[in-house]
């Protein structure tokens, strides 16, 4: 097989995935772990609709099944994950943690993206440290290699489709706007805000199992954001969030734009 042909290959199984995800009231997201030999590892879609809990995203949920196996962590980092969207940051904060070395995505997120969309985690690189601040030894952190617009049109569809029919987990009052790109947009913001705030609470109450993602939210989004976002940046944001009315937006960046509220950045 050409490269080209594996790209097309392997998203056109991630893009299964994420339609039956779809199909399944999940947001319209699906990966697929693929080794080095070409061994497909694992396949998975969204489940935080189904799981109630914000950090399972399919990226999270084919990791586990990998990680499920004897020598999943040494697989993970000689695998490459195929995924119909752009990791969000927390899912590319996940993926440097579990050392993947590279990631071939679908459609860009120009909101969230963690492979550029919106920030760079995985060009992120660090030493290894024995106590990540939540007592968690951190291995070092490689970065990775990434790369987008496999497919790009048929993810974007996917996610479309789902929010034109609305997401069944969204409550009522925040269900909205007309059902266009920009409306898609706005739930995908309310999604993914929502998600980490979600994360953070379900890594507060399993320390042990998400370390890394309470370490990665407390630690990295919120100094890397403190020092990318600019002040005019998050005024904008702040409208933004009151546009669409969202409650959580504006309390969750006011903590993660901590320097202006005491934040201790150590980088
Ligand atoms: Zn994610």
């Amino acid at each position: 097989m050409t490269p080209g042909a594996m790209d097309e290959h392997y998203m056109r199984l991630a893009l299964s995935a994420a339609e039956q995800g779809k199909r399944l009231g999940e947001v319209a997201v699906g990966c697929v772990l693929v080794h080095q030999s070409g061994e497909v590892l694992a396949i998975g879609h969204n489940e935080t609709n189904c799981s109630r809990n914000g950090t399972r995203h399919c990226e999270f949920v084919a990791s586990e099944k990998v990680l499920c196996r004897a020598n999943g962590p040494d697989l993970l980092r000689h695998s490459c994950l195929y995924v119909t969207l752009e990791p969000c940051i927390m899912c590319a904060a996940a993926l440097q943690h579990l050392g993947v070395p590279e990631v071939v995505f679908g459609a860009a997120n120009s909101r969230f993206g963690g492979c550029g969309g919106t920030f760079h985690v995985d060009k992120i690189t660090a030493e290894g440290k024995g106590d990540s601040g939540c007592n968690a030894a951190r291995p070092a952190l490689r970065g990775f290699n990434s790369r987008g617009g496999i497919l790009a049109e048929e993810a974007v569809k996917l996610l479309q489709d789902f929010y034109k029919s609305g997401n069944p987990n969204a409550p009522d009052v925040k269900r909205h706007r007309p059902l266009e790109s920009d409306a898609s947009a706005g739930e995908m913001e309310k999604e993914v805000v929502g998600t980490v705030e979600l994360a953070r609470k379900d890594a507060e109450r399993s320390r042990i199992r998400s370390p890394h993602v309470l370490h990665f939210i407390d630690r990295h989004f919120s100094r890397h954001f403190g020092l990318v976002w600019t002040e005019e940046r998050l005024n904008k944001e702040r409208r933004n969030s009151q546009e669409i009315g969202t409650e959580i937006l504006s309390p969750h960046l006011e903590t993660f734009f901590a320097p202006a509220h005491g934040f201790q950045a150590e980088y």
